[in-house]
Protein backbone atom coordinates (compact mmCIF):
# COMPACT_ATOMS: atom_id res chain seq x y z
CA UNK A 1 0.00 0.00 0.00
CA UNK A 2 1.32 3.45 -0.80
CA UNK A 3 1.92 5.81 1.81
CA UNK A 4 2.35 9.35 1.95
CA UNK A 5 5.57 10.68 1.03
CA UNK A 6 5.75 13.74 4.15
CA UNK A 7 3.74 11.65 7.12
CA UNK A 8 3.49 8.13 5.95
CA UNK A 9 -0.46 8.18 6.02
CA UNK A 10 -1.72 5.63 3.71
CA UNK A 11 -3.35 6.65 0.85
CA UNK A 12 -6.49 5.42 -0.81
CA UNK A 13 -5.21 6.96 -4.24
CA UNK A 14 -1.59 5.58 -5.05
CA UNK A 15 -1.33 7.61 -7.84
CA UNK A 16 -0.43 10.82 -5.57
CA UNK A 17 2.61 11.38 -3.55
CA UNK A 18 1.04 12.75 -0.73
CA UNK A 19 -1.85 12.66 1.46
CA UNK A 20 -4.95 14.95 1.50
CA UNK A 21 -3.38 17.12 4.86
CA UNK A 22 0.12 17.45 3.20
CA UNK A 23 -1.00 18.56 -0.17
CA UNK A 24 -3.07 20.86 1.64
CA UNK A 25 -0.04 21.89 3.75
CA UNK A 26 2.31 22.06 0.43
CA UNK A 27 -0.24 24.04 -1.50
CA UNK A 28 -0.64 26.53 1.40
CA UNK A 29 2.82 27.52 1.78
CA UNK A 30 3.50 27.92 -1.85
CA UNK A 31 1.26 30.39 -1.81
CA UNK A 32 2.89 32.05 0.88
CA UNK A 33 5.68 31.99 -1.13
CA UNK A 34 4.55 33.73 -3.65
CA UNK A 35 3.42 36.46 -1.32
CA UNK A 36 6.38 36.84 0.32
CA UNK A 37 8.23 37.29 -3.00
CA UNK A 38 5.80 39.37 -4.84
CA UNK A 39 6.15 41.46 -1.33
CA UNK A 40 10.14 41.68 -1.73
CA UNK A 41 9.62 43.02 -5.05
CA UNK A 42 6.73 45.98 -3.49
CA UNK A 43 9.44 46.91 -1.29
CA UNK A 44 12.32 47.01 -3.89
CA UNK A 45 9.62 49.46 -5.65
CA UNK A 46 8.53 51.73 -3.01
CA UNK A 47 12.10 52.51 -1.50
CA UNK A 48 13.17 53.20 -5.50
CA UNK A 49 10.79 55.52 -5.53
CA UNK A 50 11.65 57.03 -1.92
CA UNK A 51 15.23 57.25 -3.29
CA UNK A 52 14.13 59.01 -6.21
CA UNK A 53 12.08 61.83 -3.91
CA UNK A 54 8.77 60.56 -5.03
CA UNK A 55 6.05 60.57 -2.85
CA UNK A 56 4.96 57.05 -2.16
CA UNK A 57 0.98 55.53 -1.56
CA UNK A 58 0.47 52.29 -0.45
CA UNK A 59 -2.61 52.13 -2.05
CA UNK A 60 -4.07 48.49 -2.61
CA UNK A 61 -6.46 47.14 -0.40
CA UNK A 62 -4.51 45.14 2.00
CA UNK A 63 -3.32 48.14 2.82
CA UNK A 64 -6.66 48.64 4.05
CA UNK A 65 -8.03 45.86 5.52
CA UNK A 66 -4.77 43.31 6.21
CA UNK A 67 -5.86 40.02 5.19
CA UNK A 68 -8.43 40.58 2.43
CA UNK A 69 -6.71 39.26 -0.04
CA UNK A 70 -6.08 35.77 1.75
CA UNK A 71 -10.24 36.26 2.60
CA UNK A 72 -10.87 36.84 -1.06
CA UNK A 73 -8.89 33.71 -2.16
CA UNK A 74 -11.04 31.80 -4.61
CA UNK A 75 -13.87 34.33 -4.45
CA UNK A 76 -14.95 35.29 -8.23
CA UNK A 77 -17.38 38.19 -9.60
CA UNK A 78 -16.16 41.88 -10.11
CA UNK A 79 -16.12 43.63 -7.19
CA UNK A 80 -13.68 40.71 -5.88
CA UNK A 81 -11.36 41.09 -9.29
CA UNK A 82 -11.11 45.24 -8.47
CA UNK A 83 -10.43 44.45 -5.10
CA UNK A 84 -7.58 41.97 -5.92
CA UNK A 85 -6.41 44.57 -8.69
CA UNK A 86 -5.92 47.52 -7.34
CA UNK A 87 -2.40 48.72 -8.14
CA UNK A 88 0.11 48.60 -5.13
CA UNK A 89 1.25 52.11 -4.99
CA UNK A 90 0.20 55.63 -6.07
CA UNK A 91 3.46 57.61 -6.88
CA UNK A 92 3.96 60.90 -6.70
CA UNK A 93 6.80 63.08 -8.71
CA UNK A 94 7.57 66.07 -5.80
CA UNK A 95 8.64 68.64 -8.55
CA UNK A 96 5.77 68.58 -11.06
CA UNK A 97 3.15 66.92 -8.87
CA UNK A 98 2.74 64.60 -11.52
CA UNK A 99 1.17 60.96 -9.93
CA UNK A 100 1.02 57.67 -11.61
CA UNK A 101 -0.71 54.22 -10.43
CA UNK A 102 2.55 51.74 -9.75
CA UNK A 103 1.51 48.25 -9.98
CA UNK A 104 4.29 45.77 -9.26
CA UNK A 105 4.55 42.02 -10.23
CA UNK A 106 7.49 39.41 -9.55
CA UNK A 107 8.56 37.10 -12.25
CA UNK A 108 11.41 35.38 -11.86
CA UNK A 109 11.61 34.86 -15.69
CA UNK A 110 10.53 38.14 -16.43
CA UNK A 111 7.98 37.27 -18.48
CA UNK A 112 4.44 38.94 -18.06
CA UNK A 113 1.95 40.18 -20.95
CA UNK A 114 -1.26 41.93 -21.39
CA UNK A 115 -3.32 38.72 -21.34
CA UNK A 116 -1.67 37.75 -17.62
CA UNK A 117 -2.76 40.96 -16.51
CA UNK A 118 -5.99 40.37 -17.01
CA UNK A 119 -5.95 41.70 -20.54
CA UNK A 120 -9.61 43.87 -21.51
CA UNK A 121 -11.01 42.61 -17.34
CA UNK A 122 -7.91 44.94 -16.31
CA UNK A 123 -9.64 47.54 -14.22
CA UNK A 124 -7.00 50.09 -13.43
CA UNK A 125 -6.33 51.68 -17.26
CA UNK A 126 -3.83 54.17 -16.72
CA UNK A 127 -1.75 51.95 -14.43
CA UNK A 128 2.46 51.55 -14.72
CA UNK A 129 3.20 48.18 -14.59
CA UNK A 130 6.54 47.23 -12.97
CA UNK A 131 7.78 44.11 -13.66
CA UNK A 132 10.69 43.03 -11.68
CA UNK A 133 12.69 39.65 -12.40
CA UNK A 134 15.92 38.04 -11.26
CA UNK A 135 17.79 40.79 -13.88
CA UNK A 136 16.10 43.60 -14.24
CA UNK A 137 13.61 46.43 -13.54
CA UNK A 138 11.10 46.72 -16.13
CA UNK A 139 8.07 49.24 -16.89
CA UNK A 140 4.94 49.43 -19.61
CA UNK A 141 1.37 50.89 -19.00
CA UNK A 142 -1.44 49.06 -20.03
CA UNK A 143 -2.02 51.16 -22.91
CA UNK A 144 1.47 49.49 -24.00
CA UNK A 145 0.62 46.09 -23.40
CA UNK A 146 -2.43 46.14 -24.86
CA UNK A 147 -0.79 47.36 -28.02
CA UNK A 148 1.99 44.60 -28.01
CA UNK A 149 4.68 46.48 -27.00
CA UNK A 150 7.74 45.51 -24.80
CA UNK A 151 8.06 46.45 -21.43
CA UNK A 152 11.36 49.18 -21.47
CA UNK A 153 13.71 49.71 -18.45
CA UNK A 154 12.84 51.32 -16.19
CA UNK A 155 15.52 53.84 -16.09
CA UNK A 156 14.52 54.84 -20.24
CA UNK A 157 10.85 55.84 -18.77
CA UNK A 158 10.69 59.63 -19.45
CA UNK A 159 7.92 59.93 -17.38
CA UNK A 160 9.54 59.22 -13.67
CA UNK A 161 12.17 61.28 -14.38
CA UNK A 162 14.26 58.74 -13.66
CA UNK A 163 18.23 58.26 -12.49
CA UNK A 164 19.84 55.11 -13.96
CA UNK A 165 22.68 55.20 -11.59
CA UNK A 166 20.23 54.38 -8.74
CA UNK A 167 17.91 52.21 -10.73
CA UNK A 168 20.75 49.92 -11.23
CA UNK A 169 21.42 49.65 -7.75
CA UNK A 170 18.00 48.77 -7.08
CA UNK A 171 18.51 46.18 -9.57
CA UNK A 172 21.54 44.59 -7.73
CA UNK A 173 19.08 44.46 -4.68
CA UNK A 174 16.73 42.43 -6.41
CA UNK A 175 19.31 40.18 -7.82
CA UNK A 176 20.29 39.35 -4.59
CA UNK A 177 16.70 38.84 -3.01
CA UNK A 178 15.54 36.64 -6.05
CA UNK A 179 19.00 34.71 -7.53
CA UNK A 180 16.74 31.36 -6.07
CA UNK A 181 13.75 32.63 -6.63
ZN1 LIG B 1 0.82 13.23 4.64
Amino acid sequence: MASCSNCGARLTNSSHDLCLECFKKEKEIGYRYQVIKGRIAETIIEELFLTLDYNVFRYGMENSIPGVMTLLRGVRGDVAQNIKRMPDFVVQNKRTGEVFFVEVKFRADGEFNYEKLGGDDYPYRNAHIILVSKKHIKCATVEELKNGKEFQYLGSRKEFETDKETIIEFCKFAVQFFKDA
